[in-house]
């Protein structure tokens, strides 16, 4: 009995997140057909070397061609107007999906820019690197990881439950939750972690002490702790951008917590210092 769940799949930015979707639904035996879309020729060709896709196009109306899932995985800012550029060229019946980290925006905008028939569904996969391209892709990213789908009053509950089974065939275990609060969650638990790394790889890059270079001294501890500032620049301006008032919040409690600690610090309160340290080290040992 065949697997096949979607005959045609398109990819628009066949990267990480949308190469690694692309490759875990080929070996499950769920697509036919993988389409690739991107902006350069370069990763495309690297897409289709790499067996990610069967057929790749610069040009996005072409791509979605009698596709029956569409599925987005651009930057965040770029996906409303991607869907924008598809939504006269979608075949009737076809799902448009994306992967993007913030969703209120994207969910409002694209749900009002499908044409009658044809149904957006809002997703997020929980799963990563700091690495990006093609290149960066692997079929197992989602293996035991959450993906979390947004839907809403106006979500068509056949194109939800497709999307839903996809995920599930690429390895993830699906969750659904209110866009809004998915941004709050994701502004205090990703969001803020970027952000503050890549505020401290900033700080202590043009720290100056006596001229010396202070990154040549960094080892494990420094290197860990800023291992996402080494993602993309333009993925996470994006993000930042489009969850702004959720992330903006989530700086502000920060930076109470940070001026706490500065504050105690400043007073050589030991107790206050040593209790501190233990709540948030009780916190991060109930994560791992
Ligand atoms: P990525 O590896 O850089 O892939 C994005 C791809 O999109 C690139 O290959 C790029 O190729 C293409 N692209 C960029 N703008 C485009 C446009 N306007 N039209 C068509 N193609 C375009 O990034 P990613 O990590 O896969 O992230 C993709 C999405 O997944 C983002 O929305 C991000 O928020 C979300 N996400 C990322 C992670 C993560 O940890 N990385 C996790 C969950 C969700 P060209 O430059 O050749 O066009």
């Amino acid at each position: 009995m065949s697997l096949i769940v979607i005959e045609r799949l398109a990819i628009i930015g066949v990267g990480l997140i949308g190469g690694s979707l692309a490759r875990a639904l080929r070996e499950a035996g769920a697509v036919k057909t993988v389409v690739g879309v991107g902006r350069s020729r370069t990763n495309l060709d690297e897409a289709l070397s790499l067996g990610i896709c069967d057929e790749i196009t610069q040009d996005a109306a072409t791509g979605v061609r009698d596709a029956q899932l569409v599925f987005i995985s651009v930057p965040v800012c770029s996906i409303p107007s991607v869907v924008a550029e598809i939504a006269p060229f979608l075949s009737p019946g076809c799902i448009v999906t994306d992967g993007g980290s913030v969703k209120t925006a994207i969910v409002h905008e694209c749900e009002a820019l499908m044409p009658p028939g044809c149904h957006f569904v809002g997703g997020h996969p929980i799963a990563g690197t700091e690495h990006s391209g093609a290149s960066a892709s692997f079929a197992t990213l989602y293996r035991g990881k959450r993906c979390i789908l947004t839907p809403t009053e106006h979500t068509d509950a056949a194109a939800l439950g497709l999307v839903s089974r996809l995920w599930t065939l690429a390895g993830a275990v699906v969750c659904s939750m209110e866009p809004g609060h998915h941004d709050r969650i994701f502004a205090e638990i990703s969001h803020l972690p970027h952000v503050v790394a890549y505020a401290l790889v900033h700080a202590v890059g043009t720290a100056d002490v006596e001229g010396e270079n202070v990154l040549s001294y960094t080892a494990g501890g420094f290197r860990d702790f800023t291992r996402i500032a080494s993602s993309d620049p333009i993925m996470w301006r994006d993000i930042s951008l489009m969850n702004r008032k959720a992330l903006l919040a989530s700086i502000d409690g920060f930076s109470r917590s940070l001026d706490e600690l500065r504050l105690r610090i400043d007073r050589g309160d030991s107790e206050g210092l040593a209790e501190f340290f233990t709540i948030a080290k009780q916190f991060r040992d109930g994560i791992v």
